[in-house]
């Protein structure tokens, strides 16, 4: 089965259930008003004269338009590229080009990001070409840009084309759409997602019906969806997090996809909980901190909510337990994965006892093999010993697009994803992810995990968040170098640091550089990009 496969028959099989409510939008569809919406589309973007394994870019935070695009390109063959709605003009055009986009949807402008201006400026004949006919210089491939216009409104965009046009083109009723859909196979790319950039450059990696919507499935195994949960996403959809463990695993399961916020708003989230009667809640550990934190966090009514999924990035203990009592996230439990992978590779589920549901990130779900090596020998280490973990099976990606040389370096000859990522695995087979790899600091020939400091520090009362990442030093190789946000109004110091963890942790894991700062630099995924944090340390130690 393909995506489309299922969504038809999810939408036959109840079709006036609630599917999706974009909040800030104000905008509802039922399952069947979906199918038929996105079916217009795929009708419209083939009346484009795209055709199947065309690449067709989408430039957006979440909303309606997003998820139509989503169901449209997999119906009909068409291999959607997530981009980024961070990325800058040097972005866009190297995604863009690097997997030869013949097609852009975007949104016009949010907040201080002028999309279309971006565009213009990669593509200055657009002013005087009409749109299906661009010839552009910096963007060779591309024919033709969308803009997701509220309902007609907004001024025309010279060379342009507004999304609400383009839809009314379209015919639900299409046969062509049913022609292509008999010839798809599950092994066809669906999507190219880029990484999220934490370790540097992001990666463009080519995942198929197959990948994502079994891991869809499954996730939303573990959460125990039925057609009465309604999921709240403010993870964003261009990333794996929001499309594959949020609409994936609600569609899959006949779930409703709510959506807060276009951009992060924790407000936002808290209200939408309410309003909507969420009964799931997603985020990486910094949005739940946000929403935790908000000073009007206790206004809200959390006690619809039951399950929902922290991942991303290292989920601290301490928010977990947070999350469990105060949102009433009873089932909550972590993933992990990444995007080469569709991306979740180990989840713990409702079985699993809460100590080890906030503490460990589950087991190998079903269908998958996992094996922990050494980093350097690749041979298969010996239980509770901390080695890469690499996974195996259905998720993994089809390779890197364009990059044979980085896919060979990345999946082994017997198949194994190579994660960089230093795990654990226990007796009982629940896995502990102890760092990157590229993250592991070697301090004078003692290896550390800068995730265990960033635990015992995160224990600090007055301590909000904390980062940990090791610096060059001349006598031991590398040094811990602590970045702390201190909680609201609260005064903290060095030596406050320093005394907390005296006779605590081992000397050589007490940082020390500490520096206190109001931020960390982020990708817009929430995921703190460390290498930003040691290139600004590099510059100051010099
Ligand atoms: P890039 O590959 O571009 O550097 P990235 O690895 O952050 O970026 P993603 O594919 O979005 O890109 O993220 C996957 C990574 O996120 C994993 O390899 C892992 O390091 C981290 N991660 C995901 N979930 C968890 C988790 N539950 N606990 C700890 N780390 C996690
Ligand atoms: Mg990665």
């Amino acid at each position: 089965q393909t995506l489309g496969d299922f969504f038809r028959d999810m939408a036959r099989r109840q079709p006036d259930r609630e599917a999706l409510v974009s909040a800030h939008q104000g905008l509802r569809y039922t399952y069947s008003q979906l199918h038929a919406e996105s079916r217009k589309l795929a009708s419209a973007l083939l009346g484009l004269g795209l055709s199947k394994g065309d690449r067709i870019g989408i430039w957006s935070h979440n909303n309606a338009e997003w998820v139509l695009m989503q169901f449209a390109t997999a119906q009909v063959g068409l291999v959607l590229v997530n981009i980024n709605p961070a990325y800058r003009t040097a972005e866009v055009e190297y995604a863009i080009n690097k997997v030869g986009c013949k097609a852009i949807v975007t949104m016009p402008s949010f907040k201080t990001s002028d999309y279309l201006g971006m565009l213009r400026e990669l593509a200055p004949e657009l002013a005087t070409s009409s749109p299906g006919s661009l010839q552009v210089g910096r963007l060779p491939t591309l024919r033709t840009v969308v803009w997701i216009d509220e309902a007609g409104k907004g001024e025309e965009q010279p060379g342009m084309l507004r999304f609400s046009a383009l839809l009314a083109r379209g015919d639900a009723a299409d046969a062509r759409i049913d022609a292509i859909a008999a010839e798809l196979r599950n092994t066809d790319p669906i999507n190219i997602q880029f990484t999220s950039g934490t370790t540097g450059f992001p990666k463009g990696a080519t995942l198929t019906h197959r990948n994502i919507l079994n891991n869809g499935f499954f996730i939303g195994e573990c959460m125990r969806l039925t057609p009465e949960d309604r999921l709240c996403i403010p993870v964003p959809l261009y990333h794996c997090f929001g499309m594959v463990l949020g609409n994936l695993a609600c569609v899959t399961h006949g779930a409703a996809i709510i959506y807060p916020n276009d951009g992060f708003d924790a407000l936002k989230v808290l209200e939408t909980v309410q309003a909507e009667k969420c009964t799931g809640l997603h985020g990486v550990p910094t949005m739940f901190i946000a929403e935790l934190d908000h000073p009007r966090f206790a206004e809200f009514d959390m006690s619809t909510l039951r399950t929902g999924i922290m991942a991303g990035s290292p989920c601290p203990i301490e928010v977990m337990k947070r999350v469990v009592k105060d949102m009433n996230l009873s089932e909550i439990t972590i993933a992990y994965g990444m995007t080469e992978t569709s991306p979740v590779s180990c989840q713990s589920d409702n079985e699993t006892p809460l100590e080890k549901r906030v503490s460990t990130v589950g087991k190998v779900q079903p269908h998958l093999d996992v094996k922990i090596v050494h980093p350097e020998t690749g041979a298969v280490l010996p239980v509770g010993q901390s080695g890469e973990l690499c996974t195996r099976g259905y998720s993994v990606m089809l390779g890197y697009w364009g990059d044979e040389a980085k896919t060979q370096e990345a999946i082994d000859a017997d198949g194994f994803m190579h994660t960089g990522d230093l795990a654990t695995m226990d007796e009982e087979g629940y896995v502990n992810i102890v760092g990157r790899i590229k993250d592991m600091v070697i301090r004078g020939g003692e290896n550390i995990y800068p995730r265990e400091v960033e635990e015992f520090l995160y224990r600090h009362p007055k301590v909000q968040d904390v980062q940990v990442v090791g610096v060059p030093d001349q006598r031991f190789g590398e040094e811990l170098c602590a970045w702390v946000i201190a909680k609201p109004g609260e005064a903290l110091g060095e030596d406050e640091i320093r005394e907390f963890c005296k006779g605590q942790i081992a000397h050589y894991k007490v940082p020390k550089y500490i520096r206190f700062v109001t931020s960390f630099p982020m990708t817009v995924t929430g995921k703190i990009q460390k290498f930003r944090i040691r290139d600004q340390m590099k510059d100051e130690l010099g």
